[in-house]
């Protein structure tokens, strides 16, 4: 069958690489071919750097897609893609690039149309500022798309931190299967369970965790039974990240902070408590950034099964709108948003 060709405008909404990620994804589980222009052009060094192209080159070799333009620092390209083939697939950034965006990027088409399981091999940067931290993947993300009857797991075999790089992850994607995915609805996040942090230290003083907990233990009132250092093997950094898990009923949210030269490490975790202060003010099921990452696999879940779903979420980010502008491109569906009083979005994706 000949496929409509879809033209999208990279520098609309948030301009950045997400939708070169999710236009990839979405042409990969339609089969519509797919012509971007503006490649990140409102990002500083703007076109395809390293990790997106990396991206491009992982969807390619999922699906066999006819691609012009896959070059560093390319502003256009044309993706035709084939179908999507269920494999091992080794995928290396070759530099501290996001290993999950890559992962982000092929998941969807293999768990919607690959037959049978895949073993998805990435190298790169596992916890990356700007980028989900593996371990929001593992937490936060990987569950809910448990709940479309989405199955996978992922492995950390090493960490890799900007900008030595260098981790290894993991991910073992099965395909929906016959019965497809089924939507489902995110709008209570359940009774608070527990609160976590970790901080995560390679190559990086014991100090700096200890200075990070006083700030959690101060601003948030958290016991040192909640908060444990992770000393990482020197050769895995430099790096440092402080994670805060959430667990709720429902949901778990996952919070990263990233330290890095210059950063003071109690500002960091100032920020990262800002944003955990945030979330629990409300009573939205999901952060800003697993809203925006929720709205893709729900959208695929809602146009297979022709039934609606909903969310709630702390905030529309500018991901978040965007996501919505390029979802409709490829899928017929209506995102309705609309305020349900401070710190709380309700979502509904249906079938327009
Ligand atoms: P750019 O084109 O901006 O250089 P990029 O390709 O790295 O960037 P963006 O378009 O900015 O990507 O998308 C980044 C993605 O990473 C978004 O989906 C966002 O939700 C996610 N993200 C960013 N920070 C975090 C975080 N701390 N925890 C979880 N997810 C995050």
């Amino acid at each position: 069958m000949n496929m409509m060709m879809i033209e999208l405008d990279g520098s609309a909404g948030e301009g950045g690489g997400q939708v070169l990620r999710s236009s990839l994804a979405l042409s990969m589980c339609t089969g519509h071919p797919v012509t971007l222009r503006n490649i990140r052009a409102k990002r500083p060094k703007p076109g395809l750097m390293r990790q997106h192209l990396t991206c491009v080159q992982a969807a390619q070799a999922v699906c066999g897609a006819e691609v012009e333009g896959a070059e560093l620092g390319a502003s256009t390209l044309v993706f035709r893609p084939g179908p999507v083939r269920a494999g091992d697939y080794r995928f290396s950034i070759g530099s501290a690039g996001s290993c999950t965006l890559v992962l982000q990027t092929v998941w969807p088409a293999l768990m919607l149309r690959g037959q049978g399981e895949s073993r998805v091999h990435l190298s790169g940067g596992t916890h990356n500022a700007m980028a989900p931290p593996f371990h929001f993947i593992e937490r936060a993300y990987l569950p809910l798309l448990k709940q479309l009857g989405a199955q996978a797991q992922v492995f950390l075999h090493r960490h890799g931190f900007h900008p030595a790089g260098g981790g290894d992850l993991r991910a073992v994607i099965h395909a929906a299967g016959p019965q497809g995915l089924r939507p489902v609805d995110v709008v209570h996040r359940g009774e608070w369970r527990s609160s976590q942090a970790e901080c995560l230290l390679a190559g990086v003083p014991g100090h700096v965790a200890q200075r990070q907990f006083g700030v959690l233990a101060k601003t948030l009132g958290w016991s040192p039974q909640q908060m444990r250092a992770v000393a990482l093997s020197q050769n895995e950094g430099p790096g440092q990240a402080l994670m805060a898990t959430i667990v709720h009923d429902h949901v778990t949210e996952v919070f990263t902070g990233f330290g890095g030269k210059g950063l003071v490490a109690e500002r960091v975790a100032g920020e990262v408590c800002d944003e955990i202060r945030a979330y629990l003010a409300g009573s939205a099921a999901l952060g800003p950034f697993l809203a925006d990452q929720w709205m893709l696999p729900l959208s695929l879940a809602v146009w297979q099964s022709g039934q609606p779903a909903h969310f709630t979420c702390s905030e529309i980010s500018g991901h978040s709108s965007t996501h919505v502008e390029v979802i409709s491109r490829f899928l017929p569906l209506r995102f309705d948003i609309e305020p349900r009083g401070p710190g709380c979005w309700h979502v509904t994706v249906a079938p327009a």
